[in-house]
């Protein structure tokens, strides 16, 4: 299989999503438990995750899902409706984010957690509402890619 990593970035530029938002929510992850971790570290680190295919897959499907709805493009109103509106319950965005997060082990997984509840920097952005915009799946993409980018440092 391919790496995609070119693709992935180039979707997530395109979704307004930079390896340095994501760098930034590991640092806020991060840095109580490690001295003087710098941004520059973060952000070798999360670039790093984004060679795994794993995750590239995760972060394509996940992104391509929020600009479908945006298309509408969806077939059932049922999901279009849930996604648009990004519903409480809907909870298939935390799943993705986990399932990028369980390769990683419990430090990836709890801090996914965590995050998912705080929403530091790009997370809050991409989770407030814009009349048109999805961005359903995009903020557990970055809460993922943190929360692995935070695990990898932890065990450095
Ligand atoms: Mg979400």
């Amino acid at each position: 299989m391919k790496d995609n990593y070119a693709e992935c970035i180039e979707l997530m530029t395109r979704r307004g999503i930079t390896l340095e938002d994501c760098a930034e929510c590991t640092h806020f992850l991060q840095a109580k438990y490690i001295k003087g971790l710098t941004m520059e570290e973060c952000v070798k680190v999360v670039d790093e995750i984004m060679h795994d295919r794993d995750i590239q897959n995760a972060v394509i499907i996940a992104l391509e899902l929020d600009i479908l709805a945006e298309e509408d493009t969806i077939e059932s109103t049922y999901i279009k409706d849930a996604m648009m509106k990004d519903e409480g319950l809907f909870g298939v965005d935390e799943l993705i984010g986990l399932g990028m997060a369980f390769n990683y082990g419990p430090v990836a997984l709890t801090s996914f957690g965590y995050i998912d509840k705080i929403k530091p920097g790009k997370i809050g952005e991409l989770n407030t509402p814009k009349e048109g915009v999805c961005n359903t799946f995009a903020d557990d993409v970055v809460g993922a890619i943190a929360s692995c980018a935070a695990s990898k440092l932890a065990h450095a």
